[in-house]
């Protein structure tokens, strides 16, 4: 059996309530409000997986699925340079696609297997992994028809974290998001949307919030092998940081 590893979300906070960082083999999920840094966390990560073990990384190329157009090479610069690695080499160890809808996401899933047979991928981000699920699908009428496409698009994503021993990162939206479906509404506002497939899909869920000032909040919300902790950690031109 291939040996799992963990990547390092820059933070030494918020790397300590995860045991060292997101875990091969398995879905993690990080959900939460607009400008919390879940962006933030896939570029400081994409450039993390590139660095050796001792650094928190893992040596390897880096996927990316961007559905909402938020992917900036220049940050990737910049967090390289924090990293002191080349920035050009790292811009170049990621494999950037982007998903025009749903059935495309799905699509390029599927894609990437041929450049992850080659066994040099560690990390794969989809950022974020509702967007087009919410828009494609209106209403209660294909909610069953969605959650249907959602499972057997988490399913593709799982089988694929095992085979390629590859971590996987999705971001997610909560429930409260300008543009989240009112048909999700809930009370507190810090539900991530996806439902019962997307839950059961996660191995490891962790909640962002806003804290004092600069800070932001990340907290384990759903893990086999962490407790319910929170950390600290802040957004820097060089990822985030703590
Ligand atoms: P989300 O994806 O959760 O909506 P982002 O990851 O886009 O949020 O984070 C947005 C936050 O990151 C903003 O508060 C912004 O100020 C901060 N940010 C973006 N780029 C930089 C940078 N170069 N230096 C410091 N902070 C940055
Ligand atoms: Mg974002």
């Amino acid at each position: 059996r291939k040996r799992c590893f963990r990547i390092s979300t820059g933070s030494k906070q918020w790397d300590s309530i995860l045991n060292e960082g997101f875990q091969s083999c398995s879905i993690n999920e990080v959900y939460g409000e607009f400008r919390c840094g879940k962006t933030q966390l896939s570029h400081t990560m994409a450039v993390i997986a590139q660095l050796p073990k001792e650094k928190g990384g893992a040596e390897g190329r880096v996927a990316v699925i961007d559905t909402e157009g938020t992917w900036r090479p220049e940050r990737i610069v910049q967090i390289s340079e924090r990293f002191g690695i080349d920035s050009n080499a790292a811009n170049e160890n990621i494999l950037y696609v982007r998903a025009e809808n749903s059935e495309d996401q799905h699509e390029q899933l599927c894609g990437l297997a041929e450049p992850f047979a080659s066994g040099q991928y560690r990390l794969l981000i989809i950022d974020s992994i509702m967007t087009h699920f919410r828009n494609d699908f209106h209403g209660r009428g294909e909610l069953n028809e969605r959650q249907g496409k959602l499972g057997q698009h988490l399913r593709k994503l799982s089988q694929m974290a095992e085979e390629f021993n590859i971590t996987v990162l999705i971001i997610n939206q909560v429930q409260s998001d300008p543009g989240a479906s009112a048909l999700f509404a809930s009370a507190d506002g810090r539900k991530p949307i996806g439902g019962h497939v997307l839950a059961h899909a996660s191995t490891t869920r962790i909640l962002l919030r806003k804290g004092r000032g600069e800070e932001r909040v990340a907290k384990v919300i759903d893990s086999p092998d962490c407790a319910e902790k929170e950390a600290t950690y802040i957004i820097t031109t060089g990822g985030i940081n703590d």
